[in-house]
C-alpha cells in the first residue's frame, strides 16, 4: 500500500507501507476517497512531526479485511471513517463521542496512520455505514467538517426561519454551515477574504458576504440586521479578532459556536472586551468538537430530504499520485473542498 507522509518541514512525500493485517476488533479499509482539511496544514511546519504518518483524517471506501471478532463490519462494505478512535468502553465513548476519551484516544493521521492512502486501519466502529447514492467524497466529508458544521448547527438551535446566521470563517467547516443554516431556513450572512471562497459562498447560499479586509465588520453586520445584531453565530476561522467582532456584533440573547481553535498559542485575546457584551448581552458561547458518531445517520437523513448535495464544495479533483500538487493548492486558500479520487 501507499500514503502520503510530511518527511520534512514543507516536504511530502508518497511513501510504500506493508498492508495492515487487522487485529480483533480492526478493519482495513481500501479507501475511494479522502479530502484535504485546513488541519492538515499545519504539521507540515511542525519539526517534531512524526515522518512516518500517514496523513489524512477525511476518507470513506470499502472494507477490504475484517479481523477476529467484527461484527460492525463486513468485507464489501461502504463505509465512511469516523476519525478518532477511542476505547470504546468509557461514558463518552459510548455516547457516541470517542473525541473525549480519557482511557485510550487516538487521531487518525494523529497516532494511527491516515486516510491519503490506498488502505486504512481503524476499529470497527470507527466504520459509519455508508448508503450506496452517498459518493465516497461526500462520506469522507462526514466524518470531519461535514459533521462538525451539523454539529455546530444543532447547538445554535438549531437555526430557523426566524434566525440569522453569520459564518464566520468560509473554508469548508464554514462552506457547510452555509449551506445547512440555508436548508435550515435561515438568513446567512459569510464572512471571509479570499473572493474564491467569498463567492461559493454566495453559490451556496448565503444572502449576503461580508469582506472583512474592505469593510468594519461589527458596523456591517449591525447595518444588515437593523441595529440589532445578527443573533446566532458560527465561528470557524480561529481567528481571535474574528472572535472579538462576532461577540461585539451579536444581538442580545444571541447565540455563538466556536469550532475553529485560536491561531496562536497564549494569544488569548482581550477577556475584558470579552466578557463585557457576552454578560451585558446575555450572550450564550460555547465550543463544538467534530460531533457524536451517531449525528452520521441525523446528516444522511438531513442532506437526503433537504436534498442537499455536499459535492458542491467541491473545487478541485485529483488522485492519489497528485496529491503533493493538491496540498499545495490548498495551501494557497484559492480553493473550495480538494478532494482525492483513490482507485487501486
Ligand atoms: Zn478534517
Ligand atoms: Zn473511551
Amino acid at each position: 500500500m501507499r500514503g502520503l507522509v510530511y518527511s520534512g518541514i514543507n516536504e511530502m512525500t508518497i511513501k510504500e507501507f506493508p498492508d495492515p493485517v487487522p487485529e480483533a476488533g480492526w478493519v482495513v479499509v481500501d479507501i475511494k476517497a479522502t479530502s484535504l482539511c485546513g488541519s492538515d496544514l499545519g504539521s507540515l511546519t511542525n519539526p517534531r512531526h512524526n515522518r512516518n504518518l500517514i496523513m489524512g483524517h477525511e476518507g470513506a471506501g470499502v472494507v477490504s479485511a475484517i479481523g477476529p471478532g467484527v461484527t460492525m463490519a463486513k468485507v464489501g462494505d461502504r463505509v465512511a471513517l469516523f476519525h478518532i478512535i477511542g476505547c470504546n468502553k468509557c461514558k463518552w465513548c459510548m455516547s457516541g463521542y470517542p473525541q473525549f476519551c480519557t482511557v485510550d484516544r487516538r487521531a487518525l493521521a494523529g497516532v494511527e496512520q491516515g486516510t491519503d492512502a490506498t488502505k486504512c486501519l481503524v476499529k470497527e466502529e470507527n466504520c459509519l455505514p455508508l448508503p450506496a447514492d452517498v459518493s465516497y467524497a461526500v462520506g469522507a466529508f462526514i466524518g470531519c467538517f461535514a459533521g462538525t458544521s451539523f454539529s455546530a448547527m444543532k447547538k445554535l438551535g438549531p437555526p430557523n426561519g426566524m434566525n440569522t446566521v453569520v459564518v464566520s470563517g468560509l473554508g469548508p467547516v464554514g462552506l457547510c454551515g452555509v449551506i445547512y443554516a440555508k436548508a435550515m431556513g435561515a438568513r446567512v450572512i459569510g464572512i471571509d477574504s479570499v473572493k474564491i471562497r467569498l463567492d461559493l459562498a454566495k453559490e451556496l447560499g448565503a444572502d449576503e458576504v461580508i469582506n472583512f479586509k474592505e469593510a468594519d465588520v461589527v458596523k456591517t453586520l449591525k447595518d444588515m440586521t437593523g441595529g440589532v445584531g445578527p443573533d446566532r453565530l458560527y465561528e470557524t476561522s480561529g481567528a481571535i479578532q474574528a472572535q472579538m467582532n462576532l461577540i461585539m456584533a451579536a444581538a442580545t440573547q444571541g447565540i455563538m459556536v466556536c469550532v475553529g481553535f485560536p491561531g496562536h498559542i497564549g494569544d488569548q485575546g482581550d477577556a475584558k472586551v470579552l466578557l463585557y457584551p457576552m454578560i451585558g448581552k446575555e450572550l450564550t458561547i460555547r465550543g463544538s468538537s467534530i460531533m457524536a458518531r451517531q449525528n452520521h445517520y441525523e446528516i444522511l437523513d438531513f442532506i437526503k430530504a433537504k436534498n442537499i448535495d455536499l459535492e458542491k464544495m467541491i473545487t478541485h479533483r485529483f488522485k492519489l499520485d497528485q496529491i503533493i500538487e493538491a496540498m499545495e493548492l490548498f495551501a494557497t486558500g484559492n480553493t473550495g473542498k480538494v478532494v482525492i479520487d483513490i482507485d487501486e
